[in-house]
């Protein structure tokens, strides 16, 4: 992609109303772009992140045997109706009427919608388990919409459901998840903590949430530093500094953070009030063992700048950054490289534009892509390699800079 088409240029200053790192950071390198609080457009670099934050999710829900869907996000109120959310959870919900005076909402998330789907299709104990999962928009009545797209009224999530025959089945499951999501963290190349965590308006059992460590975070959590023992503020009971209870090693520390996940175990709640049953092997109706699996991904994107920028911009890493390098051409020069870099299948970012070396150089640091290349009259036929965590220039041939990529 050449920077002199690629759309919007970056600005040199972060927008007035912008509090956190993350709505400056991104709005400034062309990321998002704010319609209203808490709304945002995804602009193409926004947009490529994402797409590697749901490719390595994707790979990971379908490796536990999940399979993806794409259900609707507006919702007829009768069947919010037969859990009571439509007036329980009434007040985070964007609930209207159309011309006809029939009512609905936007979807907030999907478990009613999925459990429709679940028992229109399920007949007995063979059909089961059943795991489905999507990537779509949550609409949220948010009434502190100010952590730039941490926080979002309008926002990307994978939502991932799944029904068991029994609860041991259902537990199995849970735990699978557990994995999967410690691994997609790991894959992005992101520290977290799990806690445990009261349900919210979700369900009164003990949930689990997949926890960065953060100033800009709202949660607060105690864990172990020896352990993977965690809890968030709402159900932690003990003080900081006390002995672990699970290791009896570690000191309890207490931290801000951000919650980018959340794991729901449901039992037969759901599945009882709408009537989501099945037939067992004894002849018998049973009700379906219900979870459900929440990762923000706009979310993740957010709390990815927050942990890793600098005083000059973001610090994108191999695996999510939008481009894999950052292609400069001073002096007219570039095109060739560029090219060759192409036909090699590298993502390159081709600044060619008409502007100066140090403005290009700016715009490369607050964009934050992890390699920077450099060509230029005094280069010649060699090329300046820059990665953007370090200060070190080495001047390569071609061929080495294709090493360095690992190509
Ligand atoms: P929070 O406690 O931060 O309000 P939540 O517990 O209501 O979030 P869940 O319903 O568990 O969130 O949603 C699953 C995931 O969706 C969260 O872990 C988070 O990553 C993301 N998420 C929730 N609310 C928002 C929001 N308003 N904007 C962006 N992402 C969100
Ligand atoms: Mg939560």
């Amino acid at each position: 992609m050449k920077q002199s088409i690629l759309f919007p240029k970056t600005l040199k200053e972060a927008p007035k109303d912008a509090q956190s790192i993350n709505h400056k950071l991104l709005v400034r390198a062309g990321f998002i772009d704010q319609l209203m609080t808490g709304s945002w457009t995804l602009l193409p670099m926004g947009i490529r992140v994402l797409n590697k934050i749901n490719n390595i999710i994707r790979e990971e829900m379908n490796s536990i045997g999940a399979q993806e869907v794409l259900m609707p996000l507006m919702h007829p109120k009768n069947i919010w109706n037969e859990t009571g959310r439509w007036d329980s959870a009434k007040e985070v919900m964007y609930q209207f009427k159309d011309s006809r005076d029939k009512e609905f909402t936007l979807s907030f998330t999907h478990e009613e919608i999925l459990l429709d789907l679940i028992r229109k299709n399920l007949k007995t104990y063979r059909d089961l388990p059943i795991a489905l999962y999507h990537f779509s928009t949550k609409f949220r009545n948010e009434l502190r919409a100010k952590s730039g797209i941490l926080r979002g009224r309008e926002f990307l999530m994978k939502d991932l459901y799944s029904v068991h025959s029994s609860q041991k089945d259902f537990w199995d499951f849970y735990e699978k998840v557990k994995i999967a999501y410690s691994k997609i963290f790991e894959k992005i190349g992101l520290t977290f903590k799990i806690t445990e965590a009261a349900g919210g308006v979700f369900t009164k059992n003990i949930t689990h949430e997949f926890q960065v460590i953060s100033p800009a975070g709202e949660d607060t959590i105690y864990y172990c530093p020896k352990c993977d023992w965690g809890q968030n503020n709402e159900i932690f009971e003990g003080k900081k500094g006390e002995v672990c209870p699970k290791c009896k090693k570690g000191k309890i520390l207490e931290a801000k953070s951000i919650e980018v996940g959340n794991i729901f175990p449901f039992g037969t709640w759901y599945s009882e009030r709408m009537k989501v049953y099945f037939t067992d092997k004894d002849g018998g109706k049973k009700p379906v063992y219900f979870g459900s699996y929440g990762f923000g991904t706009t979310r993740l994107i957010g709390t990815w700048v927050e942990v890793s920028h600098d005083k000059k911009g973001i610090i994108w890493n191999r695996e999510i950054s939008p481009f894999d390098v950052h292609l400069i051409g001073i002096d007219k020069k570039g095109e060739n490289i560029y090219k060759k870099l192409k036909e090699e299948g590298i993502d390159v970012l081709f600044d060619d534009r008409d502007v100066s070396a140090g403005e290009k150089f700016k715009d490369a640091d607050l964009i934050g892509i992890p390699v920077r290349l450099v060509v230029s009259t005094k280069t010649k036929d060699l090329i300046e390699y820059k990665e953007r965590t370090s200060e070190e220039i080495e001047v390569l041939p071609f061929d080495k800079i294709l090493k360095k990529l690992n190509r």
